[in-house]
């Protein structure tokens, strides 16, 4: 069966490179109706961050990136040591100033057939210093923790960011002091910024929970992040959950390096916003504001908005008049006086409050005291929204209702 596992370190906030390495074994597991484990590996004592391990477990919830065993190193230092004491009892490990030591032999060479593109990749044990296996404070390094549980876990695919490459021929010569069984190694091109530099705070190295907190969906930052190496070998780009467990394969994850494209972020949550059902789509423009904004005003705005926001997070900046008076004017109405006095009696004589109506009402009006509909309706929308560019201003007068118009105006007229 196969038995893949993340192993993040509790050493800082995931951000989408390990988020990404995070879903490619999740959905290696599902595919092959495997298993997906989560060990954190929190031995580095010195480098533990209060709350990381809270966020790497909350980040696999939100996303729903479910796993189906969990161990914690630090749980487990007896096994490490009994290990440890193994390879004492052989000479192949030795102590030294209160640490235990792996002896690495010259002239040997480790190699192995990495599961992205098939590469060989081969180092020589010359490169490699006798290294660290228990720290003196009792703790074991990554490297033979990380070995010693992936064996012992049964882990037959180890799926990774590239940077462990340098890490691997350790580990290679871990499972071979040991006459163990080397899992597949599959590691996953480092993801590059929009200049192809390193992923900066910038663009992609923040936590993802920044991500969910500026109004991402789930589904379209899973989605981007499946297209961050991979692809279905078509056109296709936009996935549910259900069909990236269908496709997805390790041999077609790219040797190259992808890069992290923001604007290619929002376009796919633009997609996921716009195929989310409006009643959905309310419960979470209500939950993403933690309730401050009455849910069934929020209803009625959506078809408004749904073809022109990209994130949760867009929604205010555009909505916001329909909950608060504005308190500002983006444009001086102040020598429009007459005009929007003018108007509030043609709006207090209309008794079908109809955006059509209104919008037909509205026309009339303009041509009647022979002024350009432009510069009526953006008088009357500075008056109403406060704002240069708002959502369609009849449809939002209609919403807003009669009285609470007519109110704005006159507040624009004082
Ligand atoms: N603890 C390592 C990390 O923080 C795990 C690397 C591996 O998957 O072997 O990413």
């Amino acid at each position: 069966m196969i038995r893949v596992r993340i192993a993040p370190s509790p050493t800082g906030i995931p951000h989408i490179g390990n988020t990404r390495t995070a879903l490619f074994n999740y959905l290696f597991a599902r595919h092959n109706d495997g298993k997906f484990i989560l060990r954190i590996e929190d031995t580095d004592r010195k480098r533990l961050v209060v709350g990381a391990k809270e966020a790497i477990i909350e980040i696999l919830d939100w996303l729903g990136l479910e796993h189906d065993e969990e161990y914690i190193q630090s749980e487990r230092i007896d096994i490490y040591k009994k290990y440890s004491e193994e390879l004492l009892n052989n000479n192949i490990a030795y102590k030294d100033q209160g640490a235990v030591w792996l002896k690495v032999p010259k002239g040997k060479i480790f190699k192995w057939s990495d599961a992205i593109g098939n590469k060989q990749i081969s180092f020589k044990s010359d490169v490699i210093e006798d290294f660290v296996i228990i720290k003196s404070d009792g703790f074991p390094t990554y490297h033979f923790a990380n070995v010693v549980d992936d064996h012992l876990m049964d882990i037959t695919h180890v799926i990774r960011g590239d940077e462990w490459i340098s890490s691997t021929p350790k580990h290679l010569f871990l499972y071979e002091v040991f006459g163990w069984h080397a899992p597949v190694f599959a590691h996953l091109p480092v993801i590059l910024g929009p200049d192809k530099s390193k992923l900066s705070k910038r663009h992609g190295a923040e936590s993802v929970l920044y991500f969910r907190d500026q109004g991402y969906l789930k589904e379209a930052l899973l989605n981007f992040m499946i297209l961050l190496g991979w692809n279905p070998g078509e056109d296709r780009e936009i996935m549910d959950m259900n069909t990236m467990i269908k496709l997805f394969d390790l041999k077609d994850i790219n040797t190259g390096s992808p890069i992290f494209d923001i604007k290619k972020l929002d376009w796919i949550n633009g997609v996921y916003i716009r195929q989310t059902q409006n009643s959905n789509l309310k419960t979470q423009i209500y939950e993403f504001y933690n309730g401050k904004y009455p849910d069934d005003m929020i209803e009625k705005t959506i078809p408004l908005i749904k073809e022109r926001i990209k994130k949760l997070s867009d929604y205010l900046p555009l909505c916001e008049f329909f909950f608060n008076d504005p308190e500002s004017y983006e444009v001086d109405v102040s020598d429009k006086k007459e005009v929007i006095r003018k108007v509030i009696k043609v709006i207090e004589k209309q008794d079908v409050w109809k955006a059509d109506i209104i919008g037909e009402k509205m026309l009339d009006f303009a041509r009647e005291i022979k002024i350009k509909n432009s510069e009526f309706f953006m008088t009357l929308r500075i008056a109403v929204t406060g704002k240069k560019i708002s959502p369609p201003l009849n449809e939002s007068m209609e919403i807003l209702g009669k009285e609470k118009v007519i109110e704005r105006l006159n507040k624009a007229t004082s």
